[in-house]
């Protein structure tokens, strides 16, 4: 379990110590504005193997809703350790933290509550979208989720609402609301440094290549032990059908989501890829490792936005930011192993899907 880290710091140093030894070219962009929970920088690393502005080439995201990337960077890490040859005709993209302040601090959003995978809208304009389904839901956020009784009667509550009034209103929740700067799911009004600088990363590094296979890992959505892929290219399309072909996805699967279907995301930091390479052929998912039941995220979604805010100067404040660390990244062995024996198999049909693509 050498590959997962407790700290930024830690699995900043561990992905960098590999990635040297891999013999990966290592870019870093730092920022100077924020410092992370210890007073470390924070930075997001990208280690490039393999071909030199390759026109094939994969590419492997960490940390976009900062937390989950605790899981990400021991893929990358436990792949980079041990790996196979890789071939001159592809290049391989790791980027490790997208969003370090997030990473650093245990939480889901950007220092401004931005979650970032609603903030890549298309051209960056647009930030003023009204969501009522959000708004018809936020009530059922307005509890102290440290206590767990009160906790469990506001599940219930937004469950028998969801019930009463459809399913389909958690998906236009989920889909990003731009008018309740604390809230959940906030687009933000304005691109977030990880985003001008994720679009920076894709236009210096994959500016050459003309077939892109991309992975966002993730965790949160599916039960303990599951592993759901997120595809947002039509069904039927060249690029649904490329990457269902790379991971095995062919038979249609049952969606991960109450509602029966996929919410129809903007913003979504993949999106991004194709908005700055147009001309480029892209496939790729969201791949989540589910870590807990529908209760558990409902409730650690609230504590995560709880503790930004309301509960900033709580005593057990820290506790309740590991609490929500060990729901996004569960410190269960059986579940890091599944982490680290499917991740890089992951990674390495991505990479074939990529060349023979
Ligand atoms: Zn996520």
């Amino acid at each position: 379990m050498d590959s997962f880290s407790e700290s930024y710091a830690e699995a900043r140093a561990k992905f960098l110590a590999a990635a040297r030894d891999a013999g990966a070219r290592i870019h870093s962009y730092g920022r100077d504005d924020v410092v992370g929970l210890a007073g470390e920088p924070l930075l997001c690393d990208v280690a490039v193997l393999g071909a030199e502005r390759g026109e094939r080439a994969a590419i492997a995201i960490t940390g976009t809703h900062g937390v989950e990337g605790y899981a990400g960077s021991a893929v990358l890490h436990h792949w980079l350790t041990n790996r196979g040859r890789i071939k001159d005709d592809i290049q391989i993209v790791l980027v490790h933290a997208i969003n370090p302040w997030a990473f650093s601090h245990k939480t889901r959003t950007t220092e401004n509550n931005v979650d970032l995978n609603r903030n890549f809208i298309r051209d960056n304009i647009g930030y003023e979208r009204q969501n009522p389904g959000y708004d018809s839901l936020a009530p059922f956020f307005d509890f102290d989720p440290t206590d767990a009784r009160r906790a469990l009667d506001a599940y219930r509550g937004y469950k028998a609402h969801l019930d009463r009034n459809g399913w389909h209103l958690e998906n236009e929740m989920l889909e990003g609301q731009c008018n309740r700067p604390d809230g959940l799911f906030y687009a933000g009004k304005e691109p977030e440094w990880s985003n001008l600088l994720f679009r920076r990363i894709v236009t210096e590094h994959l500016g050459a290549a003309r077939t892109i296979g991309f992975v966002d890992w993730h965790t949160g959505v599916g039960s303990f032990g599951e592993i759901v892929y997120l595809m947002f290219d039509e069904p039927g399309s060249a690029e649904h059908a490329a990457a269902s072909r790379w991971w095995n996805r062919e038979l249609q699967e049952k969606s991960a989501f109450k509602s029966g279907s996929t919410p129809k995301y903007r913003g979504l930091l993949c999106q991004s890829i194709r908005q700055e390479l147009p001309d480029a052929r892209i496939a790729g998912a969201v791949v989540e490792f589910g870590t807990a039941d529908d209760y558990a995220i409902f409730r650690g979604d609230c504590l995560d936005r709880w503790v930004r805010f309301e509960g900033r100067e709580a005593t057990d404040a820290a506790q309740f930011r590991e609490a929500y660390k060990d729901i996004m990244n569960p410190p269960d062995p059986s579940w890091r192993r599944m982490v680290l024996d499917e991740g890089p198999a992951i990674m390495d049909k991505l990479i074939a899907g990529v060349a023979g693509w």
